[in-house]
Formats: C-alpha cells, structure tokens, sequence
C-alpha cells in the first residue's frame, strides 16, 4: 500500500478554519486508500510569540529551556489537527517528536537528526490510523527535548518520508509551488514544474525559504521524491523537485534569490602572511556561524583588507570574535554594516554557457545598483547590494533572465 508524507506549514494550520480545511485534505486523501503521515508546523506566528516571551525573560534564553518552550507550538498544532480529524471519522493519533524516537544530537535550537525509529509509526499506520507528526522537533538520548532549526518542520518531513521509503514527500504550504523568484516579491514570478535537487539547494540556501536547505539535502542523498504544493488551492499541479535530466540543462537560469538576513565585516590592515586568515575563521568556524562569501584585497603596502559575509542573527557574536582576533594579530580595525542583501542567479544551464555573470553586472549597473562583492559556483551567481536595492535588484534580475525576451537565450 503506497505511503505518503504530507507536511502542512504554519499558515495553512494558522487558525481554526484552516485546521478544519486541512483536515478535510487529509480525510479525503484517507478515505481514497493508503497510509498517510502528516506532518505540521506550529500555527503562523507562534514560534516567534513563544521565542518573543523567553526574551522578555532573559537577553540568551538557556537553549535546553528555550528548546521545551518553542517545541510547544508544533505539538498545539498536532493535537488539534488530530481532534478534528477525530470529528470528521477518520482515526488519527498525534505523535511528538520523543514518541517517535527522533534521535537528534543535544545542539539546541539547530539539532540534526541522528536517527528515526520507525516502529511505533508503522504500528499506527498498521491498525489504520493516520499518524500526525509535530515537526521542528527531535529528542536526544538523555531524553531532552531539542529543536532542529527555523523552518526545520519539512525537514522532519523528509526525514521521515526517507525512512519510511514513502512513495512521496508533499509539502503543502501558501504558494502553489517553487517560483523563478518569490512571487511574494517578484510579481512576474511563474511556478515551475520542476527543478533538480542541486538548483533547489542552491536556491534555498541563498533565500528562498520555500524549502529548508537541509531537507533538499536529505530528499537528495535519499532520493525522496519531494512536490511544493498549494494547501489553499485545489490545483494539483505544484512542483517536483528530483534529478536533473536533459531539459533541465537547457534553461539557463531557473531562479532569482534574495537574501535579507545578511550583515559584512571587513578587518582593515591585516599583515599579509600564511596562518591569518585561519587564526580569524577558526574561532568563528568553532562558533558555528556559517561564512558565506569571503574576499581579501591586498594592498601596496603589504597589509591586506578582509571581508566576509555572515547571517545578522550572528553579527554580534562574529564581532566580539573578530575583534578578539584584531587585537591579537595586529589588524588597523574593524568595520561593518548589517544592511546589505545578497541576490544570486541560479541554474543548472550555466555549467555550459558563458557571460551569464557578465549580464547580470550589466543588468545592475544599468538600474545603478552598486556591487559590493561577488562569488560564483558551477551553478550560481551571487552578488552582495545594499539592503535598500535588494528587491528591485531581484525584480530587474528576473526582467532580464526569466522575462518575455530573456537575456542570452538561444546561446
Ligand atoms: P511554510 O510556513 O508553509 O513552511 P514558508 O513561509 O516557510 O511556508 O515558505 C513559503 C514562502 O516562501 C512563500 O510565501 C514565499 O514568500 C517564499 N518564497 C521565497 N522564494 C520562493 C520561491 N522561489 N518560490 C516560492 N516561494 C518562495
Ligand atoms: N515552527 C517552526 C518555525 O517557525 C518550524 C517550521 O515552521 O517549519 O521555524
Ligand atoms: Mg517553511
């Protein structure tokens, strides 16, 4: 019998309405055969009203405690959905993640799954029940509670549809699919049909939050056939995320990012010699703040200028950092700016076609947009703008590449 994973997202359980809405979804999937394991986010903006109450508490909520707080929003969200599927006449138990046994290592607040445990599910699934997952949360093997990181609910999804081999992965959230560019941001955004898992990787770590980063990573290594879908709408189309095949290659770019949450420190007059740049990015590396783009300019006089990239939730642990560094290593000072965006062009298609990143200097030098760093990957073009431009450099990006007369195409 096939078995499908169903993950339902914060706005579409994000009142009593869309409870029952969803619902209804389930009961009918239920009643037209197989098994179905539904996974659920906490309700549109409880995760962040719960994060908001520890704060009044304390400036660094103790994570252990900050982990048994938030996880409460997806457990709300399990029970009730299961109450109401109750009321319709199709049976469902709600299972938390310690119930489920998903192992997780003990790092608070961005735990990663260790392992799964599939009996009691399978146990469920066996008496005909459907079984409702609240996401977002694992378990570590002394028994606390720990989270797996924002937007982690489709991660639990997937990991779940990897061990359980499930015939499919259906996210159902408030867009109708993964778009050329946010549609929330971009109006002239179309859906795509489909998209490989390298190009969605890419795109969701540079911003599009539509699918967490690492539950592309494990529908990846897993092979798990992952569709976006809409849970407002009745439109069955969405999108398939999978492998990349010949089609796929021929469209040169098949999104446009936008990545507000990022800051830029740069270490003025730092001495250039081997060892530096390992004595700065150790500390930070250790701190677990993820380093995205990093460029180094030296100067005539010897001494080098630093800059790198970095998340705004981390801006002022990565200072303290980098200053503690400067000190010892002699650097003239630190600098930095938390209002800059990074807006990056993807797609499989650039492995084989040149002057891609050229356009896109092009496209934004026109519209007077200022470059303040670029890199590139096989697949990507990122560039880094002040905050202000970031969405208009989205739009006249997606204009050029993804518009009615696209920008080298046919090359
Ligand atoms: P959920 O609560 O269901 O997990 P999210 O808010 O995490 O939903 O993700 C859906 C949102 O992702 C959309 O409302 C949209 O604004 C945003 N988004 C960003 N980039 C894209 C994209 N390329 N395609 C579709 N949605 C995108
Ligand atoms: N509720 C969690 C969050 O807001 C997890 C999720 O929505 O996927 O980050
Ligand atoms: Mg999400």
């Amino acid at each position: 019998m096939a078995l499908i994973v169903q993950k339902y997202g914060g706005t579409s359980v994000g009142s009593i309405d869309r409870i029952k809405a969803v619902a209804e979804r389930v009961a009918r999937a239920y009643r037209s055969g197989g098994q179905l394991v539904v996974v659920v986010s906490a309700m549109a903006g409880e995760t962040n009203r719960l994060l908001q109450l520890g704060a009044q508490l304390s400036d660094a909520p103790y994570p252990r405690e900050s982990d048994a707080l938030v996880a409460t929003g997806e457990q709300v969200a399990a029970a009730l959905l299961a109450i109401r599927l109750h009321a319709l006449g199709c049976p469902a138990v709600s299972l938390l993640g310690h119930q489920l046994r998903i192992m997780t290592d003990s790092r608070h607040g961005a735990a990663k799954i260790k392992s799964v445990n599939c009996d009691r599910i399978e146990r469920v699934l066996g008496t005909g029940h459907v079984v409702v997952v609240a996401g977002f949360q694992g378990v570590t093997p002394e028994g606390d509670i720990t989270t797996l990181g924002r937007g982690a609910s489709d991660l639990t999804a997937v990991a779940l549809a990897a061990v359980l081999h499930a015939a499919a992965c259906e996210i159902y959230t408030d867009v109708d699919g993964v778009y050329t560019a946010d549609p929330n941001i971009c109006p002239k955004a179309r859906r795509l049909d489909r998209i490989s898992y390298d190009e969605m990787l890419e795109m969701a770590g540079l911003g599009a939050k539509v699918l967490q980063l690492r539950s592309v990573e494990l529908a990846r290594r897993y092979n798990v056939p992952l569709v976006v879908k809409s849970s407002f709408s009745e439109d069955t189309h969405g999108t398939w995320v999978g492998r990349e095949d010949q089609a796929m290659e021929n469209v040169l770019v098949s999104g446009v990012t936008l990545d507000q949450n990022q800051s830029k420190i740069t270490l003025t007059g730092v001495e250039d010699r081997p060892g530096l740049a390992a004595r700065i990015f150790g500390p930070i590396a250790e701190a677990g703040i993820v380093v995205d783009m990093i460029i180094q300019n030296a100067g005539a006089d010897g001494r080098a200028d630093l800059t790198f990239t970095a998340p705004r939730a981390d801006l002022k642990r990565a200072l303290e950092l980098v200053r503690a560094v400067a000190g010892e290593i002699g650097a003239a000072g630190v600098r930095h700016e938390d209002q800059v965006a990074k807006v990056s062009i993807v797609g499989v298609g650039m492995r084989t076609h040149a002057g891609v990143a050229a356009t896109m200097f092009k496209v934004l030098a026109a519209e007077g947009v200022n470059i303040e760093m670029i890199a590139t990957s096989e697949i990507k073009v990122s560039v880094v703008v002040n905050a202000k431009y970031g969405e208009l450099a989205m739009r006249v990006l997606h204009d050029a590449f993804l518009g009615e007369n696209p920008a080298l195409a046919g090359n």
